[in-house]
């Protein structure tokens, strides 16, 4: 049944209609995103959890070929500003609904709504302002228990980078995840995983919280290699913790999904929407961060990324 919660949510006006998304790009507003999840999805759409602010965190249940079989995950959004994320987890999803796989496929294609939705409100306001964490400061990505440290130095003084939580787990986007992951891949099940940010055209592979490679890093690096030949931009392979040395980056998801055993990949989709030639993207944050032509760039990503899903 489609979760009826969502339905006032798909009234939502477009923010292609309210906002000149000409140069921007023609991202989706938040209702906008769940009103496309139910198209494609429709009954397999559930709601796994709220967040603080009790906004719906959305997730599909692809099948695969059996009930109990392998599985792979995917997140998408789980940084505020980076749609591009989003909207390549909307076309995945479309791409998979279509062809049906060996693995099940568990998708959670916006997991910081309260985020997501603070950088709808700046665009439609016609605010620039960067925007990262959940509504109460945390960086989702630095509150998965694998590798977590409380908040460093840099994140204290830059605090709109956003905190690492007050325990790992402390954010209920990433409790919700990992308390639905975690029987799946107890049982070993779980063998692919993949998050979708951006920018910086950039395949990562673990650690973020390590300089070390870890065990199984060449398969690692042989999967995103291959994704690498799909795609017709080029995109670099590296770990979190060597694309800045010196800069590690603790308590992520990527090093979660693989002490989970999976597979683990995070794409930093597209390179943005910065111009060297375009005064006007120089101080909008959120041009930094999204392409300009979100719908090639998430189709040629999502036709690269199904093989790894259910290849
Ligand atoms: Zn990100």
């Amino acid at each position: 049944m489609i979760p009826a919660d969502l339905g006032p949510w798909c009234q939502s006006p477009s923010l292609r209609e309210e906002v000149d998304l000409e140069r921007i790009g023609a991202y989706r507003g938040l209702g906008e995103v769940f009103t496309e999840v139910l198209e494609i999805a429709g009954e397999h759409t559930s709601i796994a959890g709220r967040t603080c602010e009790g906004l719906p965190l959305v997730r599909v249940d692809l099948p695969g070929e059996e009930s109990d079989g392998p599985v792979a995950l995917v997140i998408g959004g789980i940084h505020a500003m980076e749609f591009i994320g989003v909207e390549v987890a909307l076309a995945l999803l479309r791409q998979l609904v279509r062809e049906r796989g060996r693995r099940r496929v568990v998708l959670f294609p916006l997991l910081n709504p309260e985020g997501y939705l603070r950088a709808e409100t700046d665009l439609r306001a016609g605010r620039r302002r960067f925007v990262r964490s959940n509504s109460v400061g945390v960086d989702l990505n630095r509150n998965w228990p694998t590798h977590w440290r409380t908040t460093r130095l840099p994140q204290r003084i830059l605090t709109f980078l956003g905190s690492a939580g007050s325990a790992p787990l402390s954010e209920p986007e990433v409790a919700m995840v990992v308390e639905a992951m975690a029987p799946v891949a107890a049982e070993r099940r779980l063998e692919r995983a993949l998050s979708l940010h951006s920018f910086g055209n950039k395949l990562l592979v673990p650690y973020g919280g390590r300089w070390r490679r870890p065990l199984g890093s060449d398969a690692h690096d042989g999967h995103a290699l291959e994704v690498r030949a799909r795609l017709r931009d080029r995109y670099h392979l590296t770990t979190p913790a060597r694309w800045v040395p010196g800069l590690f980056a603790y308590g992520m998801e990527l090093d979660h999904f693989h002490a989970w055993g999976a597979d683990p990949l995070l794409v930093e989709c597209s390179s943005g929407g910065l111009s060297l030639t375009d005064p006007a993207s120089w101080l909008h944050p959120f041009r930094w961060f999204n392409p300009p032509d979100p719908t090639r760039q998430a189709a040629e990503l999502a036709v690269a990324l199904v093989p790894f899903l259910q290849g």
